[in-house]
């Protein structure tokens, strides 16, 4: 539990200031890191408890915005794994029969407890993910919340949610949920939130690099009293992964992660009864016509790509412009890339933040090298500096690629935007849709029939019209293709959970 005066923390604003050093011409404005308390060595959350493995194998979290270690990590072996399902097993009958109202007031204690504590989660998903504190704090954290309250509201409604059903659907029993590291805090919030309301139990495994929000999530759980076993999360490789997805007493499994990973998820299931949703990988195509709001449209592709340091399975990684307005879009994206503040994740006035670890480092620069032996006119920012330590890229982009390089094809994950043209609408929907993918798009047009024509012939899972990257849990989403199927988010991401 948190003493009044933690909580009074949690919600005071920070305003303790630091120099950060000559590489700025603002004044930095460092959130304070004094209201997180991380363990250095971290338990398993199962049934409802926080216990050690049998093996008392340990891996290492980093914070990337230094190289610095923050803490270690149990590896939850396949025993680990088969003790958390059984724990969800035994927590499935009661849970499943409560009723709706009551899974709900459940539901509504975590958001209203994640809100309470939303400064301490902002920070701790910084510090963990590299991504700007204004980001966890302004986006992340609310979300979180807010999907959390949504699913709530659904609990004791699930008969209107599916069409034509009589009376409420019933749970599928217990569901393995596997998440990336990009949004640490949401994915685990967009897999538990439905998969509790339809009244399900859980055994979810964070990822490797961002565990750290997912333990905290778990802190919560048991402040609010939820019944234990209902929800497990066990730490862990791409094995405990493995040992979630291949344990026969699962009955769904949630994916969201890569597409490679995906297909062999797909395939490890293929010959059971379990069932499964794949939230995958993206190269999404960003459309600006030439009579658009430009300089709104700069701003968009800036959000579209800059985001969470490009780390967006929706990343607006595939600019098209209309070949009359490219030289103006393109001038005016390099002068607004110039004003892009790189560095300390934890300055409220950066923008772009750390690359999550030293592979995601490696793999983007190895990707931009690929680009510039392609051919591809590179641009970076002059005037952005770089931090001396921790994993950091410039906000960057290649122009005039065709279809064929790599930049065009290959989801980079990272801050890197591959720019070409189009002459017709025609050319503009072919060319958005030549890709293995279809996650989201972005459309930009002053005409609104100009943009329902684009939208209806674009296949996406997801579609902004003059704006990007903008979250909502009452809106569906996910793919197409190799982007995956299922839907999470709104009344659509409950039918995943839910025996119809
Ligand atoms: P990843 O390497 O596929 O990992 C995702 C999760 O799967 C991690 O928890 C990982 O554990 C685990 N895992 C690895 N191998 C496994 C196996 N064989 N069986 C079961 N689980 C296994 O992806 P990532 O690098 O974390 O995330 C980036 C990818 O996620 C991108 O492609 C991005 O587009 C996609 N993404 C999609 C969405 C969407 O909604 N469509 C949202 C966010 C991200 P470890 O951490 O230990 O490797
Ligand atoms: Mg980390």
């Amino acid at each position: 539990m948190q003493t009044q005066e933690q909580k009074k923390k949690n919600q005071e604003v920070s305003t303790g200031e630091q120099s950060l050093g000559a590489d700025f011409d603002y004044a930095p404005s460092i959130e304070s890191t004094d209201i997180v308390k991380i363990n250095p060595k971290n338990k398993l959350f199962i049934g409802g408890k926080f216990v050690d493995s049998a093996e008392k194998k340990y891996f290492k979290t980093e914070n990337p915005a230094t190289g610095e270690t923050l803490a270690e990590l149990t590896e939850a072996t396949a025993k680990d794994v088969d003790s958390a399902v059984k724990a969800a097993r035994k927590a499935f009958g009661p849970w499943s029969k409560l009723s709706g109202q009551e899974r709900g007031r459940y539901l509504y204690r975590i958001a209203r407890l994640i809100q309470e504590r939303s400064r301490e989660l902002a920070v701790l998903e910084t510090l963990d993910n590299g991504k700007p504190i204004r980001e966890s704090r302004d986006i992340d954290i609310p979300l979180v919340a807010a999907h959390f309250f949504y699913y709530a509201g659904w609990a004791d409604k699930l008969q209107y949610a599916v069409p034509g059903a009589k009376s409420a659907p019933k749970p599928l029993g217990v569901v393995g949920q596997i998440i990336p590291w990009n949004f640490p805090l949401l994915m685990a919030a967009w897999k538990i939130a439905p998969a509790l309301a339809c009244g399900n139990t859980v055994v979810l495994k964070p990822a490797e690099t961002t565990s750290l929000s997912c333990l905290l999530l778990a802190e919560i759980i048991q402040e609010a009293g939820l019944p234990e076993g209902v929800v497990n999360i066990v730490t862990g490789a791409g094995e405990t992964g493995a040992a979630i997805v291949n344990h026969p007493d699962i009955n769904k499994v949630a994916f969201t992660g890569s597409t490679d990973v995906g297909k062999i998820i797909a395939r490890s299931v293929a010959n059971t009864d379990k069932k499964l949703t794949l939230e995958l990988g993206g190269k999404s195509a960003h459309i600006i016509y030439e009579d658009a709001a430009i300089d709104q449209a700069v701003e968009g592709v800036i959000n579209g790509i800059f985001f969470n340091q490009g780390h967006v399975c929706c990343a607006g990684s595939r600019l098209l412009l209309e070949e009359s307005i490219a030289e103006t879009v393109v001038e005016k994206l390099k002068a607004r890339m110039e004003k892009i503040r790189v560095g300390n994740p934890l300055d409220k006035n950066t923008d772009v933040g750390a690359i999550n670890s030293a592979a995601e480092h490696v793999k983007i620069k190895k990707l931009i090298e690929t680009g510039k032996t392609e051919g591809g006119e590179y641009f970076e920012p002059s005037s952005v500096n770089l931090p001396a330590k921790g994993y950091y890229h410039k906000p960057c982009f290649f122009n005039r690629v065709s279809s064929a390089f790599t930049l065009s094809r290959v989801e980079v994950f990272g801050p890197v935007l591959a720019i070409s043209t189009f002459r017709t609408t025609q050319e503009a929907i072919s060319k958005a849709n030549d890709t293995q993918y279809g996650l989201a798009a972005g459309i930009w047009s002053e005409k609104g029939s100009k943009i329902h024509k684009t939208a209806a012939a674009l296949k996406a899972g997801v579609i902004w019209a003059n704006t990007y990257n903008k979250f909502d849990p009452t809106s569906p989403f996910g793919g197409f293709n190799e982007s995956g199927y299922g839907r999470e988010g709104g009344r659509h991401g409950l039918f995943p959970y839910l025996d119809i």
